[in-house]
């Protein structure tokens, strides 16, 4: 029998490693759906629309906010960023598991609206780490990479309200955690007490 799908939320401070770990996730699920969010920011290199975000300008985002087209949205180092609600409620209810990238007041506002929703926050294994992260990928001036630091302790204080926490850095480790954390959610009491109606 199967129920409705489950939301993930994942969240992590910028250099956590979250984008490695969810493309490594992506390639190891296949019955999972992975939101794609709107925003307006300026596409990256190699960042394809439909694929990555869905590109929009502020007048764009601005439409779909007025027409109450996200779960949630927030705005995020000078850029909108949306979760789009209606293929969210549609791959739910085909029973799907998805999953959602998105920052702290982003997840909080999703557990507010679906306290169902499973909230993990992806770290690495110490705060020195992830500036030391920062530091080595990033060419930005030392301002940056404060403030960087700075939205990142913030974050790490929201965190608390999330369910699970998971360990980036080893290549493997982080992604064979969430898949547990998948499989755990998945045998809960509540989605298979349909087995016991059977007795
Ligand atoms: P980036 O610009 O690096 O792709 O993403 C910046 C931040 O925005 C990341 O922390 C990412 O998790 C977050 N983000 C991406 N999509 C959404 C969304 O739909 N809603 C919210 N609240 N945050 C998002």
């Amino acid at each position: 029998m199967r129920g409705r799908g489950k939301l993930f939320v994942i969240s992590g401070p910028s250099g956590s490693g979250k984008s490695t770990l969810l493309a490594e996730v992506f390639e190891k699920l296949d019955n999972e759906y992975f939101s794609v969010s709107a925003t307006t920011r300026k596409p990256r290199p190699g960042e394809k629309n439909g694929v990555n975000y869905l590109f929009k300008n502020r007048e764009e985002f601005e439409a779909m906010i007025d027409n109450g087209e996200f779960l949630e949205y927030t705005e995020y180092a000078g850029n909108y960023y949306g979760t789009p609600a209606e293929p969210i409620i549609r791959h739910l209810n085909e029973g799907k598991d998805i999953f959602l990238d998105v920052e702290v007041i982003g997840a909080l506002k999703i557990r507010e609206k679906m306290p169902e929703a499973v909230l993990i926050f992806a770290v690495p294994p110490t705060f020195s780490e992830l500036e030391h992260r920062l530091r080595k990928r990033s060419t930005e001036s030392e301002q940056k990479i404060r403030e960087r630091l700075e939205t990142a302790r913030s974050e790490y204080k929201k965190a608390s309200e999330y369910d699970y926490i998971v360990i980036t850095g080893k290549p493997g480790t982080a992604c064979s955690e969430i898949i547990s954390i998948v499989t755990a959610e998945k045998c809960k009491l509540i989605e298979r007490e349909y087995l016991l109606r059977e007795a």
